[in-house]
């Protein structure tokens, strides 16, 4: 059974259409990339999974149960996670207060599933900065803290309701090279630990082929190619629309 199955969703705003019969799956840990040019329809896409908009039609089904019509927060309750292209924190707490805070949202929501009956939020909360290698800026001012750092910042807080399936639009947007590199290898590392799936969106097409299990690749809201990084990487079309080569 796929962990996520999309079939044939399509928006429209007015009369021109954002995202137009797009269909794939995702299965269980998988790490699945959506590629395209600006414009392609990946933030719509992510958008109509996470609940931020409905399709106008087609189905998307998560753990063979569909998501249309719930709201943002149900959709995060059921175990799927979200970053942001721009990182949604709070800048005037430490940066281990906005971990609590998005684990009392996730208690609050009855679904954060805690390993030790008696830890307390703030053990928790140091446990996912550990994960994304932050304990030393624990008690930093969100608004102190490096731009890798509030993306890695952003990723703690996506963890605390123990997502099956994250969503990541663009978590690399504004970094170097080296950053990019470093952000996607311990998201990576976090998804296999935690048999988590992530559908990330990304511009470089290095970080994509070093770590993307496979990669749909998208154009003027239609899917233009789907394959392995290898088959991608050698598709003639995808050259031509994507790569400009
Ligand atoms: P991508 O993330 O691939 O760059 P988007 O999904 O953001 O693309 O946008 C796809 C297309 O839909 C773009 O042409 C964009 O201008 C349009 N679009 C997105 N959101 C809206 C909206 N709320 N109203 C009108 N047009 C929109
Ligand atoms: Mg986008």
């Amino acid at each position: 059974m796929s962990l996520l199955k999309i079939e044939d969703i399509n928006k429209s705003y007015g009369d021109f259409w954002a995202v137009n019969h797009v269909s794939f799956d995702l299965q269980e840990g998988e790490m699945l990339a959506l590629i395209g040019p600006n414009g392609a329809g990946k933030s719509t896409t992510f958008n109509m999974i996470g609940g931020q908009t409905q399709p106008n039609n087609g189905s998307i089904l998560f753990k063979n149960r569909s998501l249309l019509g719930l709201s943002a927060d149900k959709i995060w309750a059921l175990g799927i996670g979200r970053t942001f292209q721009i990182a949604e924190i709070f800048s005037s707490l430490t940066v281990l207060e906005n971990v609590q805070l998005a684990l009392q949202i996730a208690l609050r929501n009855k679904i954060a599933l805690f390993n030790h009956g008696d830890t307390d939020l703030q053990d928790e909360a140091l446990l996912l900065l550990k994960q994304v290698d932050m304990v030393e800026n624990a008690h930093t001012a969100a608004s102190e803290i490096a731009y890798g750092d509030v993306k890695r910042l952003e990723l703690a807080m996506a963890l605390a309701n123990h997502p099956t399936l994250l969503l990541m639009d663009e978590p690399t947007a504004g970094m170097s090279p080296t950053e990019r590199i470093a952000m996607m290898a311990l998201t990576k590392k976090i998804a296999q630990e935690k048999n988590m799936a992530v559908l990330f969106t990304e511009h470089s097409m290095d970080v994509v082929f070093k770590f993307a299990d496979r990669i749909i690749v998208m154009a003027a809201g239609s899917i233009v190619a789907t394959g392995t990084p290898e088959e991608i990487r050698n598709n003639a079309l995808v050259k031509e629309i994507y790569l400009g080569n």
